[in-house]
């Protein structure tokens, strides 16, 4: 038996446990974080048998938060963060002002003490990246108006807490003592003067430099090195970012990644960092279930009920009202309450710090877990809900054709790069086309181009049905996800036997993959692009003239 190899023997359990629960939750329909979460309770003190590293999971997780945040930063520009400032700033302030109000009368109700009602009601109000984000680009929603709103607002969060933070100390020390608002003063100006100094350096400095750094490694021409130069960037400046500037990993590795934005290579980029962000950020619900005790629902189930009332409704209930009220229509709104009803990893640093300098008793830092590992499993709920009331409302709006009552017509799948162009293929012979499609643009450029439209992901067995899928002839799958689109059509082979099905493969094993489960052809990108270009090149054609610069000077 290895000894000393705690590091080992948490990522091992940790994801070994969390793969196994996560397919059983998934298997028996259940979202995989419920898995999850079971993982780390069952890792967790509270639970007999091995126990995993309290210390080291939580730090592990915070690589999937850097990981998690460098991804979104990618897919985002300057422009798009100024453009949700007018929302986001008032919006989070305020939430987190409701949230922080409704935590400390509760505090208050249970005869905690001032001080200890600030910080568990802050504890209430923050939302969690990482649940956040993943139920977001679950969705498909990061890129959308909506979703930057979302983020936008995670991120004014975000830098409330870098505040909450560094005051709490500051806070507790002159609570015991005379109370001195100089030093109050100077703290919050340094610590402002700190993330303004970061933010310029990041803009001024760190958007000339990062993307250089990142062409030169893809210039090497080595995948590995490429691969490190991602890493080095979203870490390093997240680590060097929160040393140097003391604001959080994620906000560094936001801007590492907002930085990048506009490099060609920010989707190679973004490609290398994926698997490694995954699974990372299982690990953090698997520390969120290490640190709950299951105890808790039996000893103070009333109180636990209170906690989620004000994380769940609460706040999305203020969330929802102040979105509408800057003018945003009702599923913009009820989204960004969803995406927010849920705290995570800033409650815990804020518990663990709160009890630490005696501001909090250890039953608000019990509550707060509870409430965390509650919310985050509610979370999924609510935007099922979500969803279902979305799709109510998507039926609602006028179609061109009912689909319904087709027969004999093209269902099609995706209506990104490829499907709309399997549309524009297909518009001249005049056959009838259903759209399936995630994504609100490309949804809409189906609906500008007269197709009926069906929003939501076509994996949900009532959206094949509103398609038509027992009378249709061809179901065309333009999608890039192999597992989804695989599951896809095994649904619908079980309700058509006889339709025949196209998908998009990147690969052979794609293909074998695609056909097991019920496709009748399978289209290979790679290949179709090879056949053209080996066509295109036994094509004698006049050679192509030299660009200008090679021509030799006086030519
Ligand atoms: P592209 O790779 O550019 O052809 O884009 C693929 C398109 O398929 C995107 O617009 C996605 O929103 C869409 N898509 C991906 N998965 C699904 C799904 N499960 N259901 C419906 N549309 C999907």
């Amino acid at each position: 038996m290895p000894h000393h190899t705690p590091l080992i023997a948490t990522i091992c359990a940790g994801i070994v446990l969390a793969f196994v629960l996560g397919s059983i939750a998934s298997r028996i329909r259940l979202s995989p974080l419920v898995g999850y979460l079971l993982a780390g309770v069952v890792v967790g003190p509270f639970t007999p048998g091995y126990v995993a590293d309290q210390e080291l999971i939580p730090q592990l997780a915070e690589i999937g938060v850097i990981l998690l945040m460098f991804g979104v930063g990618l897919h985002f520009s300057l422009d798009d963060l100024l453009s949700v400032k007018h929302i986001a700033i008032p919006g989070a302030l305020v939430q987190i002002a409701v949230a922080t109000a409704m935590g400390a009368v509760m505090a208050w109700l249970l005869d905690w003490g001032w001080g200890a009602g600030i910080v568990f009601g802050l504890a209430l109000s923050v939302a969690s990246t990482v649940v956040l984000l993943r139920a977001l680009e679950e969705r498909r929603l990061v890129e959308t108006p909506r979703g930057k709103i979302a983020v936008g607002w995670l991120i004014v969060e975000d830098l409330a807490m870098v505040l909450a933070l560094v005051l709490l100390p500051v806070f507790a020390h002159d609570a015991g003592e005379s109370g001195d608002a100089a030093g109050l003063g100077l703290t919050i100006a340094l610590t402002l003067g700190k993330v303004a100094a970061f933010v310029a350096l990041m803009l001024l400095v760190g958007r000339r430099v990062i993307p250089r750094a990142l062409e030169l490694a893809a210039r090497s021409g080595s995948k590995e090195l490429f691969t490190l130069s991602v890493l080095s960037i979203a870490l390093g400046v997240a680590f060097g970012s929160a040393m140097l500037f003391g604001v959080s990993f994620a906000l560094g590795a936001f801007f590492a990644g907002m930085v990048l934005n506009e490099s060609e290579l920010s989707h190679d980029a973004a490609a290398d960092s994926l698997p490694l962000r995954d699974a990372f950020a299982v690990l953090f619900f698997v520390s969120v279930g290490m640190l709950f005790d299951p105890s808790i629902l039996v000893r103070e189930p009333l109180q636990v009920l209170a906690v989620c009332l004000i994380i769940v409704l609460g706040k999305s209930i203020a969330a929802f009202a102040i979105v509408r009220l800057f003018g945003h229509p009702t599923p913009v709104a009820a989204t960004i309450a969803a995406s927010l009803a849920q705290i995570g990893e800033f409650s815990f640093i804020l518990a663990a710090m709160g009890l630490d300098l005696e501001l909090i008793p250890k039953a608000a830092q019990d509550l707060i877990l509870a409430g965390a590992i509650l919310s985050i499993l509610i979370n999924p709920l609510l935007f099922v809900l979500l969803d279902r009331s979305e799709r109510k409302t998507a039926e609602a709006r006028p179609r061109p054709m009912a689909p319904l009552t087709w027969k004999n017509h093209i269902i099609l799948v995706g209506f990104g790069r490829v499907g709309s162009l399997i549309a524009d293929g297909l518009m001249p012979h005049k056959l009838d086309i259903v759209v399936i499609e995630t994504q609100d643009g490309p949804a809409d450029n189906a609906r500008e181009r007269g197709l009926p439209v069906i929003y939501g992901n076509a994996v949900a067995p009532d959206l094949l049905a509103s398609a038509g899928v027992e009378r249709a002839a061809t179901l065309l799958v333009a999608m890039p996800n192999v597992l989804e689109a695989a599951h896809i059509i095994k649904l619908t082979r079980e309700r058509n036997p006889n339709l025949y099905i196209v998908a998009r493969a990147h690969s052979v094993t794609d293909e074998a993959y695609l056909k097991k489960n019920g496709a009748s052809e399978t289209v290979m990108g790679e290949r179709e692009i090879a056949r053209c270009m080996a066509e295109l090149a036994s094509v004698p054609l006049p050679p192509a003239p030299l660009p200008l610069h090679v021509l030799p000077v006086g030519s």
